[in-house]
């Protein structure tokens, strides 16, 4: 068999150098856990970075892209397909209905439409920038790139065509200081993911609905990771009742398989008029039929109350965690940031995986988890059993 190590080796003299070489090579998974090339067994806590929100091998998944492949694999949108209507059907009723919808293969790419949208909105009411967040995410291609506070991923690529201005995430007076009536849009996660899992105060997300209302500015909600159970709800917007104008969805809609979608409510649902915009694949049918085996099968399994339950379980056991190098404990849902008190994020990740879990180092001094939503309370009170000792190798390594 190959192993862990021929496969980074082949890697990394077949791809360029971006993501630099993976620690594993993964083979299999079922449930929450995986395996790799070495046949390691790990409890996968961070599923595809928030992507695998059933698991690994779902059966419901499994037998959805299995039947739709036998069935019709593509058709453009050229034709219409019954598995993408149905999707962007139940989409608009889970987000409370009133809303149009675009689907797309990826996160970026949603953020793609709404900015399109937000920029024909700009040039029909004379609006001329855009407001984002310092550390912000909104993805890699150069329009949700120039939207991306994230300075590290945004300046090597500048300058941009956009004029976009960056606040400070969660200070509602720095938004109110910004935003006006010349701005035409207002991206916002409703919790900064890649920044390392970082809520905003309670009422942020009201306020920026508030300001945007008086200044007749689009509240667009990247949504992209934090949606489709990961906090709990369906939307992480729905927690705090503020509706945006926007909404932008992809990694875990399709429990794996590619699939983004951008919707828009209200009249902003006809601003992109036919010929605007478009996507070979998006809306393609066996992404579709995926996100609809992942929809239903969070309804049938109650995996809203589940992810709100087995969260609570790994927060209670996270805060009683009582290590020097753990400083604090972020998030809602089975979607959590570790502060460390050292930049040592990295080791910690190398230990976790040593100890036989994967988490991710998603900051120089943050750990995310994010794992499926299928985790069990065993399986959550697992890791934080083990944390103890996963930091003090950490400790010792750095
Ligand atoms: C991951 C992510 C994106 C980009 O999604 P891709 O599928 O990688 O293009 C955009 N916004 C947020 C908030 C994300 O977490």
């Amino acid at each position: 068999m190959t192993s862990n190590a021929d496969l980074r080796a082949r890697f990394q003299a077949a791809f360029m150098p971006n993501y630099g070489v993976p620690p594993v090579a993964l083979v299999r998974g079922e449930g929450a856990r995986v395996w790799d090339a070495d046949g390691t067994e790990y409890l996968d806590l961070i599923a595809g970075i928030a992507v695998s929100s059933l698991g690994h091998a779902h059966p419901a998944l499994a037998r959805a892209v299995a039947a739709q492949a036998a069935t019709l694999a593509h058709t453009s949108n050229l034709f219409v397909n019954e598995p993408a209507v149905r999707l962007a059907e139940r989409l608009v009723e889970l987000a409370g209905g009133g809303a149009r919808v675009f689907l797309s293969n990826s996160g970026t790419e949603a953020n793609e439409a709404a900015l399109k949208i937000a920029i024909k909105y700009g040039k029909t009411h004379g609006r001329r920038f855009f407001v984002a967040t310092e550390n912000g995410f909104h993805g890699r291609t150069l329009g949700a790139l120039s939207l991306t506070g994230k300075t590290s991923i945004r300046e090597p690529f500048g300058p941009y065509a956009l004029d976009v201005r960056f606040v400070p995430y969660g200070d509602a007076d720095a938004l109110r200081a910004y935003v006006n009536d010349d701005c035409a849009a207002v991206f916002l996660e409703p919790t900064q993911g890649e920044a390392g899992v970082v809520p905003p105060p309670h009422g942020y997300l009201a306020e920026a609905r508030d300001i945007c209302d008086l200044t007749g500015t689009l509240l667009v909600a990247d949504e992209i990771q934090s949606a489709i159970g990961r906090t709990g709800a369906w939307f992480a917007f729905q927690h705090e009742d503020v509706r945006p104008d926007l909404l932008t969805l992809a990694k875990g809609l399709g429990g794996g398989l590619p699939v983004g979608a951008c919707l828009a409510f209200g009249d902003h649902g006809a601003i992109l008029a036919k010929g605007d915009h478009g996507s070979t694949f998006g809306g393609n049918p066996v992404a579709a039929a995926a996100a609809l085996a992942v929809l239903d099968t969070i309804e049938a399994e109650g995996l809203l109350a589940h992810a709100t339950a087995v969260g609570d379980v790994l927060a209670e056991g996270l805060n009683d965690v009582d290590h020097p190098l753990l400083a604090g404990v972020r998030g809602r849902g089975l979607w959590r940031g570790l502060v460390l008190a050292d930049a040592v994020a990295p080791a910690v990740e190398a230990a976790a995986r040593d100890a036989g879990f994967l988490v991710n180092a998603v900051q120089p001094g943050a750990i995310r988890l994010a794992p499926p939503l299928i985790l069990s309370p065993e399986q959550a009170r697992s890791f934080t059993a083990a944390l103890p000792s996963v930091l003090d190798a950490a400790q010792k390594a750095s």
